[in-house]
């Protein structure tokens, strides 16, 4: 190609692009939004999720489309982000889905339901099972749409101030356990109890209550719970992979620009991958330092496992019979799970089950 040529071509291309910059202009428009988290900022893996969410789309819009992020209680109560967005107080929040029970049972299977999904299960529901549409009525339904944004792994069963050796030993026991698995507990005795995670040590510390769970090891040191009851318990079989959502205004969604939805998608997808690399990257730290203070590792005895899988079934059942929504999610969830516990008893429990408990030999 001649110079001359080049140049020509060249100065064509600039000015090509100068008439096209108002369009590109137009496209991304300066839009600010603000999100709720549920959690207090002190739980960075839980809310560092929504930081590093907003970020992106920050930094992937040019600055453009600005999300300003607000811990729990700062302008909404962590167990009221979905009303917030619903009513379009906020644009869109970062929660558990399963804190709104008490609206319709079937917002817990886009977080967890007991003898559940673990997070890869969890994840291919969302993303390829159907879990997404399965959801979406329902959200609809609070004005809302859902996208998945975390995970924490399987959760720890909690701390227990004295040993649980029998079922008989849950009779009567006070426990912090919300939702769902709060009801599965309380058929097996137990006196479920509702409180915020930052009021948990001191309710462990007075004896207002004999047990809590939180999360798992990260978490629950940030919390001091190691600190006012000494065992603790293993696995949360009411929490095998639960998920976090964002959860956006629908009526707010539809005035995005595609190019917006689109990085605003990709980040929650990013935050979800993320929160569950964090916390399997932190917990076995967090674990040693545990057992290290004197924390006292227990499995839960298996008959408190059976009791309690036979307890969340029948749950489920009652709860398809007056929830036409959990009905209905229930029915395809169920079918999902069957399929997904026959393949990963296959290759995944095998190799997981000899891995995890075995070393190589020493020559
Ligand atoms: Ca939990």
């Amino acid at each position: 190609m001649k110079r001359r040529q080049f140049l020509t071509q060249a100065g064509a291309g600039l000015a090509a692009s100068a008439v096209a910059a108002p369009a590109i202009a137009q496209s991304q428009p300066a839009i600010h939004w603000r999100m709720a988290s549920s959690f207090p900022k002190n739980l960075d893996t839980l809310y560092g999720a929504g930081e590093m969410l907003v970020k992106r789309v920050a930094d992937a819009t040019d600055g453009k489309f600005q999300i300003r992020l607000f811990a729990s209680g700062e302008i909404v109560p962590g167990l009221q982000v979905l009303d917030a967005v619903q009513n379009g107080t906020i644009e869109c929040g970062h929660t558990v889905p399963y804190y709104y029970v008490g609206k319709d049972p079937a917002f817990a299977f886009a977080t967890a339901i007991p003898f559940g999904l673990n997070a890869r299960q969890q994840n291919a529901w969302m993303y390829y099972g159907g879990g997404t549409q399965a959801m979406a009525a329902l959200f609809r339904e609070y004005g809302c749409i859902q996208f998945p944004g975390g995970n924490t792994g399987a959760q720890m069963g909690g701390w227990f101030r004295k040993e649980i050796k029998t079922l008989a030993d849950l009779r009567g026991l006070k426990m912090r356990i919300p939702g769902l698995a709060g009801q599965v507990m309380s058929r097996l005795g137990v006196v479920p109890q509702q409180i915020a995670g930052g009021e948990l040590y001191q309710a462990l510390e007075r004896g207002t209550i004999d047990a809590a769970e939180w999360v798992g090891p990260y978490d629950d040191e940030k919390l001091g719970l190691n600190k006012v009851a000494k065992y603790y318990y293993y696995p949360g079989w009411w929490e095998g992979g639960p998920q976090l959502s964002v959860i956006v205004n629908i009526k707010k969604w539809v005035t995005l620009p595609k190019a917006y939805k689109a990085v605003f998608e990709a980040a929650c997808a990013e935050s979800n991958v993320h929160m569950l690399a964090r916390y399997d990257s932190a917990n076995p730290h967090a674990l040693k330092r545990l057992v290290g203070g004197g924390t006292q590792l227990r499995p839960f005895p298996k008959a408190v496992l059976e009791a309690g899988q036979k307890a969340a079934f029948e749950l489920y059942d009652e709860l398809a019979a007056k929830s036409p929504y959990f009905k209905s999610i229930y029915e395809g969830w169920l079918k999902f799970r069957a399929d997904q516990f026959l393949w990963f008893r296959v290759a995944e429990a095998s190799y997981d089950n000899f891995v995890f408990t075995s070393q190589p030999r020493k020559k």
